[in-house]
């Protein structure tokens, strides 16, 4: 069932992902395998792109490695509303093993999507999961978290990757 979880500079993260629409057996199939993966990599949170699906979905549990587990999943998600408030925090991504950076972000977004059921849902989101749900949705959008940090920074990390993949 294993999906490879893509690595920097894998071209495929910077595809932009395309809308699901209706939830399918085959989206529900996709979401629980990336959930698993998740757990197994193990992180708190996975976009389809990083699996090499360009749809706009991803997964997140932000509180289980706290003894909570809380999974979520997030079909074509869009955020309603960013809080002026920003705040700098520090971020890992499992396409970029080994590395964390420091990241502006707002500190809570409104955000609406479509749940596994095929329903709409809304909520706000603050703290660790508003950092993670626009780390996740950059994803979709072929964005990664090192595009935030200054030139002279990014290009470092990605020279650590250099031909680290085919
Ligand atoms: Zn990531």
């Amino acid at each position: 069932m294993s999906r490879a979880i893509l690595v920097l500079p894998d071209p495929r993260l910077r595809a932009v992902s395309k809308a699901v629409g209706a939830v399918d057996d085959g989206v529900r199939a996709l979401a629980s395998e990336m959930l698993a993966e998740m757990y197994a990599a193990p992180g708190r949170g996975l976009a389809a792109t990083q699996v090499g699906v360009t749809k706009r979905l991803f997964v997140m549990d932000a509180t289980w490695k706290e003894g909570a587990p809380s999974p979520m999943v997030f079909v074509d998600p869009v955020i309603l509303e960013c809080s002026e408030e920003r705040v700098r925090g520090l971020e890992g991504c499992l396409s970029i093993p080994g590395v964390t950076v420091e990241v502006e972000r707002a500190a809570r977004v409104r955000l609406r999507w479509t749940a596994l059921d095929g329903s709409l849902a809304e909520s706000g989101f603050d703290g660790f999961a508003s950092v993670c749900v626009q780390h996740e949705i950059d994803h979709l959008d072929g964005r990664l978290c090192i595009d935030r940090l200054g030139e002279v920074e990014r290009r470092s990390v990605e020279a650590r990757f250099a031909g680290a993949s085919a």
